[in-house]
């Protein structure tokens, strides 16, 4: 049987670019690992952020765009967006977000404690201890290794049709049943980052697509043969996948499942180096090639954004 080993990316819609660099990389330490630009809109920024190599199961990507209208977060989307911290690392991490004035809750779900909370743009972020994935050692201001964060734990869904949904992550991508709480089913998968997928089974209000609110899920594929499989596999099985497109980063096809979150296939090679250097990457707007002749005007109209160290971060 065909299977993912987990996660490869989750992508989400903000407004301010900087600001969003800010939380991502300033607060929560995460390497900016390609700045581009949105291929189907090239006048809005597509960033990438992830650990110090953007391996597959570490990566959160954005579209920042000033004119987007909020959204909201509901059925048919990705709920929160959850990371693996190290052991022992949960008080440093309260200390850093009281720091950045960062409101948190505490929450247990699946005997796993977790810290809750928004980022600035609204989406649902967490955090949870756990003795696996690589360590990161990409660090900013007064962070270092011991709780730097290492990839995501795994990412809730709230589906329209729970039952659905987890036929599909149990039935089309493979993935193996781990337990049931009274609001939540957990399936896990191979990955030793990105493992995991909950979804919630507590009802919720429609989800409205807009800032501040996740536009998809990319599970992983081992190569650009294997996603010829999935393809195939999808179509075998009803559902209605997109060609396989070329996001220079990787080759990726689309579909939606049928509790309405848009599901992403993304292959993990060739990954960011392959168009700079890995010590340089995402300092530099890169272009697809198609697009390089309007460098200058692009560089004129996206607004600059750099990562910075936030004050009082040493
Ligand atoms: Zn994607």
């Amino acid at each position: 049987m065909q299977k993912t080993v987990g996660i490869h990316h989750i992508t989400a819609m903000v407004n301010d670019a900087q600001r969003n660099v800010d939380f991502y990389a300033g607060v929560l330490g995460l390497r900016l690992v390609k700045k581009t630009i949105n291929f189907d809109r090239p006048e809005v920024y597509h960033l990438y952020f992830g650990n110090e190599s953007g391996q597959p199961g570490t990566v959160i990507t954005f579209f920042p765009w000033a004119n987007q209208l909020k959204g909201r977060i509901g059925t048919g989307q990705v709920g929160s967006t959850s990371y693996i911290i190290p052991k022992d690392s949960l008080e440093s991490w309260k200390d850093r977000l009281k720091k950045f004035r960062v409101k948190y809750i505490s929450s247990v779900r699946f005997g796993e404690k977790y810290l809750q909370f928004q980022d600035p743009d609204g989406l649902e972020i967490e955090l949870t201890e756990r003795n696996q994935g690589p360590i990161n050692n990409w660090n900013i201001g007064d962070m270092s290794s011991d709780f730097s964060i290492r990839g995501f734990s795994e990412a809730t869904l709230i589906s329209a049709q729970p039952h659905k949904t987890a036929d599909v992550l149990e039935n089309v991508l493979g993935f193996d049943f781990a337990g049931q709480e009274e609001s939540f089913i957990r399936f896990t998968s191979e990955a030793l980052i990105g493992n995991n997928i909950d979804i919630k089974l507590t009802p919720s209000v429609r989800g409205l697509m807009g800032a501040g609110t996740v536009h998809h899920i990319a599970f992983r594929a081992k190569d650009e043969e294997d996603l010829l499989k999935w393809r195939s596999l999808l179509q075998d099985r009803g559902y209605y996948p997109t060609e396989i497109l070329d996001r220079k980063y990787f080759k990726a096809l689309y579909f939606h499942e049928p509790g309405g979150v848009l599901f992403e296939i993304a292959t993990d090679p060739p990954g960011f180096t392959v168009d700079e250097p890995k010590n340089t990457i995402g300092e530099k707007l890169m272009l697809p090639s198609w697009l390089e002749s309007k460098r200058h005007e692009l560089e004129e109209t996206l607004p600059p954004i750099e990562v910075r160290t936030l004050k009082g971060d040493k």
